[in-house]
């Protein structure tokens, strides 16, 4: 096998939190190189294909930090370590200083409170994935860039395969170019590869009995090669279940203006969410990412529907940034429509009997106040439940778009990969998607995909550059 040069800090992955992690590596003065497994100069991955809206669970990221931790444990339910709680959110203002100060540009999205740092230009409010020269892209070509200035190397076309251990250390990488097999020598290891959300066979492990009934809702690259790497060489990984992604219409599996948008979250949260056979299958209460969690458990995730009314239509189908009312008709989304429920059983493909017992004890809990007595519950607290009662009835046939799953390697407030023992491996860190324990527990709480990569490959970046100049 060739051995390539050696490198202080060898990154595995070019998306946000490699670039972001190599840069700041470079600035303070190691010798850094990013394997890229993509080919082209504009290699897809998820954070070019980005909406670039910096966000701490849909919080301004420079709210006071206390805010911002109490946003993220309230999202998780308690689930989101507080030491990476505390490390995300009071890093969250100077990642975002450092982006400006390396060329990015940003945009406030309206009066949004949590939609003031968006990547500039903003993407258009088209549905179909639109990612050349919006603010996300631009910003990737800008870091690496600046990277290739301050004298670090970017591989593009090399695969990352594993880690190199010298007894406990991680001393380097091996990996596979386009012609040779390559051992690359180094003093630290950024795991930075995006997820597992592309790999079917760790999906249905994990994830959903049904893996190629989830809408890839992504770039296709995270494989999971930087998970089994980590665990291969002893890194303690958290649960792997709960991912980041919404509802979709059904047809995104074949019509490309489906996706990444319109969500179908609010109508989902505004009336209830059946399988197959006219049944609520969740808590519709806890919203748009939990409902495609829990879709994506079903046998056949391709199985289940949307069911509401003429008033959740006309409200909670207006109120997203691309709202699928009138957006979803507009792409060719199929919506079914009755004036009675009956019929709207029999247009969707319903037992009859079923969906008109589902709805009867439905509204008859949000009548009477007791919707934590049905069965799955259906929680009050963030999303008001409305009855699905003012014709005409709607269905929407649905899916799960998968974006990032959120378990992953287990790290600390460094980003310092840790044992189960939660002990750091030395000279291995983790940052972004491929990391675990900020985002999920049972509520699928989202902690903002774009601001943890920044802020994680920064800290790690200047870990790693505090460790190694102590040396
Ligand atoms: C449509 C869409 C919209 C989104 N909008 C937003 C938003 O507005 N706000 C927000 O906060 N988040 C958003 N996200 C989520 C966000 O994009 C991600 O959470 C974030 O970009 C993850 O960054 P990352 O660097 O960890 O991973 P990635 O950006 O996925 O980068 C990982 C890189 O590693 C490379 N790689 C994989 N395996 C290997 C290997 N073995 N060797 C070498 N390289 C490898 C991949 O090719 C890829 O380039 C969105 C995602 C999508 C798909």
């Amino acid at each position: 096998m060739a051995v390539a040069q050696s490198f202080d800090l060898v990154v595995v992955g070019g998306g946000f939190a490699g670039l972001v992690a190599a840069n700041r590596a470079a600035q303070l003065g190691l010798k850094v190189a990013v394997l890229e497994r993509g080919q082209d100069e504009t290699y897809p991955c998820n954070s070019r294909y980005a909406g670039g809206v910096l966000h701490i669970s849909y919080h301004d990221v420079t709210d006071p930090q206390p805010e911002l931790a109490r946003a993220v444990e309230q999202i998780t339910d308690g689930y989101a370590d507080r030491a990476l709680v505390t490390a995300y959110t009071s890093t969250a203002r100077r990642a975002v200083e450092w982006l400006t100060e390396e060329g990015a540009k940003f945009v406030p999205d309206g009066a949004i409170s949590w939609r003031q740092w968006v990547l500039a230009p903003r993407r258009p409010p088209v549905t179909h994935m639109e990612w050349q020269g919006i603010g996300a892209d631009v910003t990737l070509r800008r870091l690496e860039q600046n990277l290739v200035q301050r004298g670090g190397e970017v591989h593009r076309g090399t695969r990352a395969l594993s880690l190199i251990m010298d007894g406990e250390r991680c001393v380097g990488v091996e990996a596979q170019g386009a012609r040779t097999r390559c051992a690359y020598d180094a003093r630290a290891v950024l795991i930075a590869d995006g997820g597992f959300q592309a790999d079917t066979e760790l999906l249905r492990q994990h994830v959903s009995p049904a893996p190629q009934a989830l809408k890839q809702r992504n770039a296709g690259t995270g494989c999971g090669d930087g998970l089994k790497m980590a665990q291969k060489v002893g890194a303690a990984v958290s649960p792997l279940e709960p991912f980041y992604g919404h509802l979709l219409s059904r047809d995104a599996f074949h019509n490309e203006r489906l996706w990444p948008y319109p969500q179908i979250d609010e109508l989902g949260s505004g009336g209830v969410v059946v399988d197959a056979r006219g049944r609520r299958i969740a808590d519709e209460g806890i919203g748009g990412v939990y409902l495609a969690n829990a879709v994506a458990r079903l046998a056949d995730p391709a199985s289940a529907t949307v069911i509401f009314d003429e008033t959740i239509w006309q409200e909670r189908g207006r109120s997203a940034g691309i709202p699928p009312n009138p957006v979803l008709v507009k792409e060719g989304g199929t919506l079914h429509q009755a004036d009675t429920i009956a019929e709207l059983a029999g247009k969707a493909g319903f037992p009859l009997n079923e969906l008109e017992s589902t709805l009867r004890v439905y509204n008859d809990a949000v009548r009477s106040g007791r919707c934590e007595a049905l069965d799955p519950p259906r929680s009050s607290h963030k999303r008001v439940p409305m009855s699905i009662s003012a014709p005409p009835f709607y269905a929407v046939p649905i899916c799960a778009g998968i974006t990032y799953t959120m378990g992953g390697i287990m790290i600390d407030a460094a980003a310092r990969v840790l044992r189960p023992d939660r002990t750091p491996i030395p000279g291995l860190y983790a940052a972004g998607s491929t990391t675990g324990g900020l985002d999920g527990g049972h509520a699928c709480g989202y902690a903002g995909g774009l601001m943890k990569a920044i802020v994680f490959g920064l800290l790690a970046a200047e870990h790693a550059g505090g460790s190694l100049a102590a040396k």
